[in-house]
């Protein structure tokens, strides 16, 4: 404890994206002014462009130091879970989560949320857990907490997770980012930070599946991307190299589901994208062991990468008939 102040260790999910670094990072600089010890930890890494934000240095990592988060989440008595909302989201730390006599509260903003928190701050209607985080600091009357460097990890998930403010946004998310901006955040700046860092092999993998790798299915609205485990090699691609990629389908006109499949060492990847109110999420979860959003999902199955395309081509136009009944 520091003073009287618990002890607090906030989790995010794995491969943490800008709204679970953004959130968490932001949380944790406000719960520390409030005097509380507060650890952040992530299954796996994050993305080295957030690197400009306060505190993501003493981020601890499960798949680089697994005993010290043992230890942490072990000593906790309050335990924060950001932008997830199922344990099988944060791996084997899960586990550790679960057999915490911590006290638990949620703050998330995705589909059909799992009962494993004792408290919940959801609304799936919120843009991101970075808005929520700023609306429950809110409800607590601590604006005075707020400062520029909190602002910027909240206003790096808001911009994250709706493509710069192009979906999931409704009006309570420009009220947050325009009080994110009266507090000094500069979003010219961030914006410049977070999609204007590629490196040259980025743009020749996104050449590669556009010009080899993609097939559009003009009648039934349908993309598809995928990339092998050779593509792997050949380009040299690293965790969040592929990042952003699926949604380039979704500049061809009428093309509403998008999906981008890859090869991993062991199971095939999805990342799955739809316009309006055609739900990924539900393909998500009943045919590839994820979830996510309506419009923004994912899972991953054991199958070979053929297998994985021919499902898509057969279930996807499922989804398109639905739509426009
Ligand atoms: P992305 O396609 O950018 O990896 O993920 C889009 C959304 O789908 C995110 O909100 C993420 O939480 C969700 N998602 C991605 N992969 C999985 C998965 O394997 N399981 C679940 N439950 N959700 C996922
Ligand atoms: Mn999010």
């Amino acid at each position: 404890m520091v003073g009287n102040a618990p002890e607090l260790v906030i989790v995010s999910h794995r491969n943490p994206d800008g709204d679970a670094i953004g959130s968490s990072l932001g949380l944790s600089s406000f719960l520390k002014k409030k005097f509380h010890k507060v650890t952040v930890i992530y299954p796996s890494e994050y993305p080295r462009i957030f690197e400009y934000l306060d505190g993501i240095y003493e981020v601890l990592i499960y798949d680089l130091k697994p005993v010290e988060v043992k230890k942490a989440i072990e000593n906790a008595e309050g335990i924060f879970c950001l932008d997830f909302n199922g344990l099988d989201r944060v791996d084997k730390m899960g586990e550790f989560i679960q057999f915490s006599n911590a006290k638990k509260f949620l703050i998330d903003h995705h589909l059909d949320p799992e009962p494993f928190t004792d408290y919940e701050f959801i609304d799936t209607n919120a843009s991101s857990t970075s808005e929520l985080v700023y609306l429950w600091i809110k409800a607590l009357n601590q604006q005075d907490k707020m400062d520029v460097k909190i602002g910027e990890a909240l206003f790096t998930g808001i911009i994250t997770d709706t493509g710069s403010f192009k979906y999931n946004t409704r009006p309570e998310t420009f009220v947050v980012a325009s009080e994110l901006k009266q507090l000094g955040v500069n979003d010219y700046h961030l914006q410049d930070l977070i999609f204007n860092c590629l490196l040259s092999k980025h743009l020749r993998l996104l050449g590669h599946c556009l010009a080899n790798r993609m097939e559009i299915l003009e009648e039934s609205g349908i993309g598809i991307i995928y990339l092998s485990r050779k593509d792997y090699i050949d380009f040299d691609i690293q965790r969040g190299d592929t990042e952003g990629i699926v949604n380039h389908m979704l500049y061809v006109k009428n093309i509403q589901i998008a999906a981008f499949v890859t090869e991993q060492p062991t199971i095939i990847k999805l990342s799955l994208r739809s316009k309006g109110d055609i739900s990924v999420q539900e393909v998500a979860t009943k045919y590839f062991n994820g979830g996510g959003h309506k419009n923004a999902a994912g899972g991953g199955v054991y199958a070979s990468l053929q297998d994985v395309l021919n499902k898509l081509k057969k279930v996807l136009p499922l989804y398109i008939h639905k739509s426009t009944h």
